[in-house]
Order: structure tokens, then sequence, then C-alpha cells
């Protein structure tokens, strides 16, 4: 196995963990950079906690090691490792001041009462607490005993800080401001944050890079954008918002694309690895966001995937609309702001769908889930 660089602040090597004869953590390899944003993303059960709790050290791996900086904690006690937890659960002591909450993180690690005064209003400065030092947990909102259970995690300095749903307990809008808090505070302490969340736009508006989790084991690690425009598995793709995902028999490969094709100059392209030929059934997506729609007759570029179809429904969401459109190659649906001109779109039009060769994704089969 090879060592960590330095500038990896927590690297996992073949970490494992069952539960009895349930595998909640399937042979894992990450590496987190310094000061990175680090998204665990993945439905309820699918291992987040465990391999959080696995960093932290409140769960011991059966297989694998964890490195802290190079070093290899995989056997060190929590305490002893320089990292800290904030949980959905804030655990605030009821009965003590904002001021002593946070001192405590300090007291646990044994620094002289002398630097307390500086560290603890620094630390209430950065999350926006100066003034309510005196106050009872009780006497705070929501949003701000979050801020609490924040200064009092890193308070310490910690290497790496351990966030388990930490906004779960709050209402939507106040989760939507304390998303763009916690990322401020991050980039202004430079902290690396690894950040545990079962909700796709929360990962995606915070996160550096993510690794989707399915059934105990990572599908797919990128940037939030890799992620949502190349999603490399079906479950990957499924998971992270809606989309076209349809089987295509390739037809020809040209160069590096793979096309299908489907009657009149209606075709599906796609840029494939050396590994597909024709005769080949592939699974491809797009993103309803990419695909452009025209009422028949449209001029349409020459490039990329073109399909004509007839729409089946129209839908209005808000912000934009979304067509169904029933193809030879699939039913596809398509999503196009409200403010455009698309009246002429109403349910029975034929229709020119089409997007750019970039916007379709070849999805690889998911692994084979762990019994
Ligand atoms: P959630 O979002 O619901 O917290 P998660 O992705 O964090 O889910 P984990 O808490 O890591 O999932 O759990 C992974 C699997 O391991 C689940 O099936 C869970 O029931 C099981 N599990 C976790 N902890 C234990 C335990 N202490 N004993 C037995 N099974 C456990």
């Amino acid at each position: 196995m090879s060592e960590a660089p330095l500038d990896t602040a927590i690297t996992l090597q073949g970490v494992s963990k069952r539960f009895g004869s349930h595998v909640a953590v399937h042979e894992l390899d990450l590496g987190i950079q310094d000061g990175e944003f680090f998204s665990l993303l993945g439905p309820s059960g699918c291992g987040k906690t465990t391999t959080l709790r696995m960093i932290a050290g409140f769960e011991l791996p059966d297989t694998g090691r964890i490195l802290l900086h190079g070093d290899d904690v995989t056997d060190t006690q929590p305490n002893k490792r320089r990292v800290n937890m904030v949980f959905q659960q804030y655990a605030l002591f009821p009965h003590m001041s904002i001021y002593d909450n946070v001192a405590f993180g300090l007291k646990m690690n044994q620094i002289p009462k002398g630097e307390h005064r500086e560290r603890i209003t620094a630390m209430l400065r950065i999350v926006e607490l100066e003034g309510l030092e005196r106050r009872r947990p009780r006497q705070l909102s929501g949003g701000q005993q979050q801020r609490v259970a924040l200064a009092r995690a890193l308070v310490n300095s910690p290497a790496a800080l351990l966030l388990d749903e930490p906004l779960g307990a709050l209402d939507v809008k106040l989760r939507r401001t304390m998303q763009s808090e916690l990322k401020r505070i991050q980039r202004e302490l430079g902290t690396t944050f690894v950040y545990v969340t079962h909700d796709q736009e929360e990962a995606l508006a915070m996160s550096d890079r993510i690794a989707v989790m399915n059934a105990g084991r990572v599908e797919q690690i990128g940037s939030p954008r890799e992620i949502y425009d190349h999603p490399e598995t079906p479950f990957v793709a499924d998971f992270i918002g809606s989309l076209n995902a349809f089987e295509v028999v390739v037809a020809e490969v040209v160069g590096n694309l793979a096309v299908g094709r489907y009657g009149d100059g209606e075709r599906v392209v796609v840029a494939a690895g050396t590994d597909v030929r024709a005769r080949d059934t592939i699974r491809v997506s797009v993103r309803p966001e990419q695909v452009r729609i025209d009422p028949v007759p449209a001029s349409t570029p020459e490039h990329g995937s073109r399909l004509v179809g007839e729409i089946a429904e129209v839908v209005y969401l808000g912000m934009f609309t979304q067509f169904k459109v029933e193809t030879a190659a699939a039913t596809i649906l398509c999503h196009r702001l409200a403010d455009e001109e698309l009246s002429a779109c109403t349910s029975g039009t034929r229709v020119v769908l089409t997007w750019p060769v970039d916007q379709t994704s070849i999805l690889a089969a998911a692994p084979p889930v762990p019994s």
C-alpha cells in the first residue's frame, strides 16, 4: 500500500466495517485533502456515519488503515486524534453559559486557562455570536445553538472537523443560511471539513468534492460539477437528481464518438472510450435541463444528439416547465426555464430535441452490492 502524501489530511486504505453479518462499509479507499470541504453523500444506511465514526475513532475498522496527516491512527483513542465531531443533536450543556460551553472544548484538551478568553472570543466572533456569551443554550435559536456547537468543536483548532448531518434539525430556510455560514467559516479557518449528508442539494452547494456512497461503497468521487454533469453509475445519476437514462445500441464508432441511429437524421452521440464497439449496448444519460426543444420543423445543430418525438405531457414546475417527449430512443424529459418562449410546445406537438455531445455521459454498471 502506498503512503499518503503530506497534503492529504485524512486517508482511508481498504477500510471495512461489519455489524454481525451486515457489511456497513466495504473496503473503502479515500484521500481527503488538507483544507478541503469533503462530503459523504448517500441514502440512509449507506455507511456514511459509520465511516465518519471510524475517522473519529468511535468505531474500530475490521480491516484497513486510517491515517491523519500521514500518521497511522487506526488504533489511536478518539481523544488522541486531532479531529472533532459535530452532531445533529448539538449536545450543549443546558446549565452552562455559551462561554462555558465553548470553554469545555478547551478544558477537555487541557489548554491553559490563560488562553481561554482570547480563543473563545475569537471563535464566537467567527460564528457571529459575540455578545451572547452569558446566555444559556435555551435562550438561543436552533441556528445559534448549532453555531455554539461549531465554536466548541473548532476552538481547539482540530486538523479536521467531522460533521454528521449538522443541519438536520433546522428548518429549510435556516438550513440554507447555515449552509453558506458553514462554508464561510470553513474558508475563513481553512480547516478540513468532512460532512455527512443525504441531501444532494446541500452537498452540491457546499462541497469541494463529494463521495457518493451506496450500500457501503463509494460509487464516485468528484467535484459537484463532475458528479452532476458526468455521473458514472446509474445509482449516482439517479441519486443526484432527475435525469434521462436509457440504453443505446451503438450503430457506429466515429473517432472517439459512439453513435446510435434512429431513422432520418435522428441520433444519440456520446464520447466513448476505446472499449465501446459497434453493436454494443451502452447506457447513457443526459440532464433534462440540457435538452433543447423546438417545434418541427426546426433548424438544429449538426453535431450532438437529435431526436424527433411527440410531447406526451407538459408540467409547469414554477421556475421551469417540464416536457415529456416520446421518441424512438426513449421517453425524454426536457426542462426549460419558465421565461423561454415555448407557447407552441403543447401536448401532442411534434418536436425536435437536441443536446451537445459533452452533455451525454455513459453510465457504468453498478458494482455488486456486498452481502
Ligand atoms: P443515516 O443517514 O440513516 O444515518 P448512514 O449512511 O449514516 O445512514 P450508517 O449509520 O453508517 O448509515 O449505517 C450503515 C449500516 O450499518 C446500516 O444498515 C445500519 O443499520 C448499520 N449499523 C450502523 N451502526 C450499527 C451498529 N452499532 N450495530 C449494528 N448495525 C449498525
